[in-house]
C-alpha cells in the first residue's frame, strides 16, 4: 500500500484534508499519533462505581427517554442494568440515539462517572466496538477530521499499513536494550492493549525521534571532519609574544573561563586536520568578545581575512568601535546596509558585517579564513547554506548568549564542539530584579527619577512590542509611550527614543549621545536586546514583560549589570495570571542564563521557549528535549550502533522517523 487512496473508504475529499495536515502517504498516517488516551479498559460492575472514574460499563438497556426540559434543552436519558444495579446515562441534543440504543439490547458504554442531580451518572458516554473496553486513542481533531475517523481508520487498516514498515535498528540492538520493534510500536501507539505496551511503544518512538536528530548531527560532523580548513594557521614565538602583549594591554585580566575558551579555540585554529566548528556559549556580559578578538588577531598575524558577522547594525558599530579601541593597528572594515567597504581589503583585515550586507558582497566569501558569527541565536541561518559547498571552508566560531541546555547540546548540536564561559568577570554583582504590579509602576518611576538624579547613572525603558519584527505598530506604540514618559513622568530628565525604523545614522547618533551621557533614559523597542554594552546604564524597565520569553528577558536584563555598579531590572506585567507571575518571579531569584533556559524549556517546551529567539528547533511528537534520561539513553544506543556497525546507514534513521515540521493543532 503506497497511496492514501488505496486505503478502503478513503475518498478524494478526505485525502485533501489529510494533505493539509501534512499526511501524504500511508506511512505519514501511521506517524499521525494520538494526542492522548482514555483508559476504558476497566470494565466495572455498576454497584462498585465511584465518581471521576474512567470506565466501561456493560448492561441491558431498560429505558430510553427523549426529554425536553423547561429551559428548552433536549436531553436523552437511558437506564441500564447489570446483576449489581442500575445506572443512568445522559446525552445532550442527540435524539437520533434512540435508534442506536434499542431497549432490551446489551451494550457497553465508556466514559467518566460524574454526579448529576446527586446521582452517579455516565455523561455523554461513547459506545460501540471501537470505543469501549479498551484504551481509546484520542486524535487531534483538525481539518474537519474527527478523532473517531482516525481511530476507526487506523484500527481497521493497521495490519496493512504496518506492512510498509521495516525496522531501521538492528535486531541485536533491539534485544540488548529491550526495545519494542518498530511495527509493534506503531501498532500499540494507535491501539494499545494495555498501559505497559503503550509505554513501551511511546518509548521506542520517542527514542527514534532523538536518535534521528543525533544521527543527523553525527552525519554533519562526519562530513565536516572530512574537509580541510581554508587556511591552517601557525603560531610562531613572535606571534605568541604579540598575542601575550595584546592580552596584557587589556584594562582587565582575562577570567579563567576566557583563558580556557581561548585555549580550545586556538587549538582548533592551529590544527590543519579539519576546520574549526565550535560554539562559544556564555551568558550575557560574560566576555565572549575577547576570545573572538584573539581569534581575529591570530588570523591577522597569519595574513588571513576574518569576518565577524552580527545581527544588527547597532551591534556592528559597537564591535567596530571596540575592535578599533583594542586593536588600533589592524586594518578594520565595517560593512552594513548603509556602510560599504572603502578601498582595497588587505589580506590581514578584519571585517565586521551585518548579515544582510554580506549577502550583497558574495565575492568576499571565498576569501574568508575565519568566520565568527556573534549572537548566533538571532540568525537561524544554516552555516553550511551560508558557506556554500566549498571543500575548504573557513574556521567557524559561533557565539551565543542563550546558553544551551545540556539536553539540546546532546541532540542536534552534537556536531559542534562546545566551549563555555561559565563565570562572569569577577567585578559583576547580580542585577536586583523585581516584578512590579500595575499599581506600583508610579512608585517605580519616582524611584528611578531620584536614583538617576543622585547617581548620574542612566536607564533603559523597553516598550511593549506588538510584533517582534519592528512593525509600524510597534514603533507607533513606542512613540506614544515615549511622549507619555517625557511629558508626564520625567519632564526634568533627558529622554530619547530609539527603534528599528530610524535611519541608521540617526540611530547611531542616539547611541553615541547615550554613551556620552547626554541622555538619561533611552526609551526603546526590544531592538536593544542583543549586544549593546553601555556600563553606565544600570537600570532597565521592561514593560509588558509577560509578552517575552524568559530567555529573552534575561538577554534584555543583560543590557545592565555590565560593570561594577549595582544594577536594577524592573519587570512590569499587565497580566495577573498566576502562571505568568510565577514565571516572571523566577527571574527575581535566578541570574544564571543556563538555569533560566532550562526552566523555560521545561515549562514551555522548546517551541515556545526558543521559537522567537532560536530558529530551527525541531518539532518533536513524542520526545521532549528536556528529557535528559531519554537523550542519554538514545546516545548510548547510537554509540552501540557505531561500535558494532561501522558502515551503518544513518541516513535510514534520519529518514524514517524525523517528522516534517508539522504543527499539530490541539
Ligand atoms: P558578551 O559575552 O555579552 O558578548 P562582552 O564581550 O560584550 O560580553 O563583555 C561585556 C563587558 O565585560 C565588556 O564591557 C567587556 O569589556 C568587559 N569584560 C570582558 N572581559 C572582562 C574581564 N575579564 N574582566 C572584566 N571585564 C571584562
Ligand atoms: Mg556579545
Amino acid at each position: 500500500m503506497d497511496k492514501l487512496s488505496s486505503i478502503p473508504g478513503l475518498g478524494p475529499k478526505t485525502e485533501i484534508k489529510l494533505n493539509e495536515l501534512g499526511i501524504f502517504t500511508p506511512t505519514d498516517l501511521l506517524y499521525h499519533f494520538p494526542s492522548r488516551y482514555l483508559d476504558f479498559s476497566h470494565t466495572v460492575k455498576i454497584s462498585s462505581l465511584s465518581p471521576d472514574q474512567s470506565v466501561t460499563v456493560t448492561g441491558k438497556v431498560q429505558k430510553f427517554q427523549n426529554i425536553f426540559t423547561r429551559s428548552g434543552k433536549n436531553l436523552q436519558k437511558a437506564t441500564i442494568s447489570d446483576s449489581s444495579g442500575n445506572l443512568d446515562l445522559i446525552w445532550f441534543n442527540q435524539p437520533y440515539l434512540s435508534k442506536t440504543i434499542p431497549i432490551g439490547s446489551v451494550l457497553s458504554f465508556a466514559g467518566t462517572i460524574q454526579k448529576y442531580q446527586s446521582h452517579l451518572t455516565l455523561i455523554a458516554p461513547v459506545f460501540g466496538p471501537y470505543n469501549t473496553g479498551q484504551i481509546i486513542a484520542i486524535y487531534p481533531q483538525t481539518q474537519g477530521l474527527t478523532s473517531n475517523w482516525f481511530r476507526k481508520t487506523l484500527q481497521a487498516e493497521l495490519p496493512s499499513l504496518i506492512q510498509n514498515i521495516t525496522d531501521s535498528l538492528p535486531s541485536d540492538i533491539l534485544r540488548q536494550y529491550k526495545l519494542m520493534p518498530l511495527p509493534s510500536a506503531l501498532t500499540h501507539i494507535h491501539c494499545p492493549k494495555n498501559q505497559t505496551l503503550l509505554t513501551a511503544a511511546r518509548l521506542r518512538l520517542a527514542l527514534d525521534e532523538i536518535i534521528s536528530l543525533q544521527a543527523q548531527s553525527y552525519l554533519q560532523k562526519k562530513t565536516w571532519t572530512s574537509l580541510h580548513p581554508h587556511t591552517s594557521f601557525i603560531s610562531t614565538p613572535v606571534i605568541e609574544k604579540k598575542l601575550q602583549k595584546f592580552i596584557k594591554s587589556l584594562p582587565f585580566d582575562l577570567t579563567p573561563s576566557q583563558i580556557k575558551a581561548w585555549g580550545e579555540i586556538k587549538a582548533d585554529l592551529l590544527s590543519s586536520q579539519k576546520p574549526m566548528n565550535r560554539l562559544l556559549q556564555g551568558d550575557v556580559g560574560s566576555g565572549k568578545t575577547i576570545p573572538a578578538m584573539l581569534s581575529c588577531l591570530l588570523a591577522s598575524y597569519n595574513r588571513s581575512l576574518s569576518l565577524l558577522l552580527v545581527p544588527t547594525g547597532i551591534l556592528a558599530h559597537q564591535h567596530f568601535a571596540t575592535f578599533k579601541k583594542f586593536l588600533p593597528k589592524l586594518p578594520l572594515h565595517l560593512l552594513t546596509s548603509s556602510e560599504k567597504i572603502k578601498g582595497k581589503i588587505a589580506k590581514n583585515s578584519i571585517i565586521i558585517a551585518t548579515h544582510a550586507a554580506l549577502f550583497q558582497s558574495p565575492a568576499l566569501k571565498a576569501k574568508i579564513a575565519l568566520l565568527i558569527v556573534d549572537e548566533q541565536h538571532k540568525f537561524g541561518v544554516k552555516q553550511r547554506a551560508f558557506l556554500g559547498n566549498t571543500l575548504a571552508p573557513p574556521h567557524c566560531l559561533t557565539m551565543t548568549a542563550t546558553p544551551i541546555p545540556r539536553t539540546i547540546g546532546l541532540t542536534f548540536l552534537g556536531h559542534l564542539d562546545l566551549s563555555t564561559i561559565d563565570h562572569p568577570p569577577e567585578d559583576r554583582i547580580p542585577t536586583k530584579t523585581f516584578l512590579v504590579p500595575n499599581q506600583k509602576t508610579q512608585n517605580c518611576y519616582q524611584w528611578l527619577q531620584k536614583h538617576l538624579q543622585s547617581s548620574g547613572e542612566q536607564a533603559f525603558v523597553v516598550c511593549p512590542f506588538i510584533d517582534l519584527s519592528e512593525t509600524l505598530q510597534t514603533v507607533k506604540s513606542a512613540q506614544v509611550e515615549f511622549d507619555n514618559l517625557s511629558k508626564n513622568i520625567f519632564p526634568n530628565l533627558r529622554l530619547a527614543l530609539i527603534h528599528g525604523r530610524l535611519k541608521p545614522a540617526v540611530r547611531h547618533q542616539i547611541i553615541a549621545d547615550f554613551k556620552d551621557k547626554k541622555i538619561d533614559i533611552l526609551v526603546t523597542t526590544p531592538i536593544i536586546e542583543v549586544g549593546i554594552d553601555i556600563p553606565n546604564s544600570t537600570t532597565i524597565i521592561i514593560q509588558s514583560a509577560d509578552r517575552f520569553g524568559l530567555a529573552q528577558l534575561h538577554q534584555l536584563r543583560g543590557r545592565v549589570g555590565r560593570g561594577s555598579l549595582q544594577s536594577y531590572c524592573y519587570l512590569f506585567s499587565e497580566s495577573d495570571n498566576d502562571k505568568s507571575q510565577s514565571r516572571l518571579k523566577f527571574l527575581e531569584t535566578n541570574h544564571n542564563g543556563l538555569k533560566i533556559a532550562e526552566f523555560d524549556l521545561k515549562t514551555r517546551g522548546p517551541g515556545e521557549a526558543f521559537s522567537t529567539i532560536q530558529h530551527g528547533f525541531p518539532s518533536l511528537r513524542l520526545a521532549s528535549l528536556s528529557n535528559l534520561k531519554l537523550i542519554t539513553f538514545s546516545q548510548k544506543i547510537l554509540q552501540a550502533i557505531l561500535d558494532r556497525y561501522p558502515d551503518f546507514n544513518f541516513q535510514s534513521l534520519v529518514a524514517s522517523s524525523s517528522p516534517p515540521n508539522l504543527h499539530q493543532t490541539n
